[in-house]
């Protein structure tokens, strides 16, 4: 076993050679390597690509749970102001 830097040119970890993710960033290290070896750059390319698209996907969720979050938060502020609203009409008649 070695340790080799992780194969997402972005992330910094030393992983081991034998490792199947990289547990920094989740780059499929085994799958890229044996690509490599079989001298199918096209293959390793291919794995690549694919990791980012799930990191996007992933970054798009998170992205509208955020956003989702936010809106019920709206909603409850809208709420709690009509409630106050509604008690001062009451104390005002
Ligand atoms: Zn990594």
């Amino acid at each position: 076993m070695a340790l080799i830097k992780c194969l997402e040119p972005d992330c910094t970890k030393m992983v081991s050679d034998k490792a199947e993710y990289c547990p920094e960033c989740g780059f499929p290290i085994a799958a890229t390597l044996k690509a490599q070896w079989e001298h199918s750059p096209e293959g390793a390319a291919a794995i690549a690509e694919e990791h980012r698209r799930e990191i996007r996907l992933r970054e798009e969720k998170e992205e509208a749970k955020r956003i989702e979050r936010e809106r019920e938060e709206e909603i409850e502020n809208a709420k709690k102001l009509l409630t106050f609203k509604n008690i001062r009409a009451k104390l005002d008649e």
